[in-house]
């Protein structure tokens, strides 16, 4: 089984490769961004508390994000493996992670960390914003996402570092050469 994480800052590309590695290595993709989204345009109760912190540029709490994806999960129990994409992104996300994978017995295969400077994140996601009209892109809350990121997230590249599961591709240049670097690094360091 092959377990990926595509780590990285909000506009470091996770979401473009995490759609081309699911096609080339047949996985499941579970974004949980996206699926915030889907249940925010259907309205439900989870979409609706998940919007009053994604337009903050918060984090969803941590409950909230795995009831949600341990419940994905169980719909996906035939998946050959899965890209998580925008998860975790807190250190209890990825404890708790760690506790259901190990339960499980299905570890995490490896962490693909993007490297983005923030001159470039930030040029990215304003366009971004401008193109497809998503309501975080706006400049004000990506700054805010940025600084949850270093102080929420970015720990989580030392928790699994610890563990020799973290490498990292720089993420800036022609799409394709990047996703071929990202599935070097697979071929040679995940244990499939
Ligand atoms: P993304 O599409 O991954 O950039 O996520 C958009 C927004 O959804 C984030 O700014 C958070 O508000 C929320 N979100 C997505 N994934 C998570 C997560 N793992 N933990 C907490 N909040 C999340």
């Amino acid at each position: 089984m092959l377990n990926l994480i595509i780590f990285g800052p909000p506009g470091s590309g996770k979401g473009t490769h995490s759609i081309k590695l699911v096609e080339k290595y047949k996985l499941r993709h579970i974004s949980t961004g996206d699926i915030f989204r889907s249940e925010i345009g259907n309205k439900t109760t989870l979409g609706m508390r998940a919007k009053s912190f994604m337009d903050k540029g918060e984090l969803v709490p941590d409950e909230v994000v795995l009831d949600m994806l341990f419940s994905v999960m169980d719909r996906y129990s035939d998946a050959k493996g899965f890209v998580f994409d925008g998860f975790p992104r807190t250190i209890v996300q990825a404890e708790k992670f760690d506790e259901m994978l190990a339960l499980r017995k299905m570890p995490v295969s490896l962490v693909i960390s993007l490297d983005v400077n923030e001159d470039e994140l930030i040029n990215r996601l304003v366009k971004r914003g401008i193109e497809s009209g998503r309501t975080d892109d706006t400049e004000e809350v990506i700054r805010q996402r940025l600084n949850v990121y270093n102080k929420q997230t970015k720990p989580l590249l030392n928790y699994y570092k610890k563990k020799k599961l973290l490498q990292s591709v720089y993420g800036i240049g022609r799409i394709d050469e990047i996703f071929e670097k990202i599935c070097s690094v697979i071929e040679n360091f995940a244990s499939v």
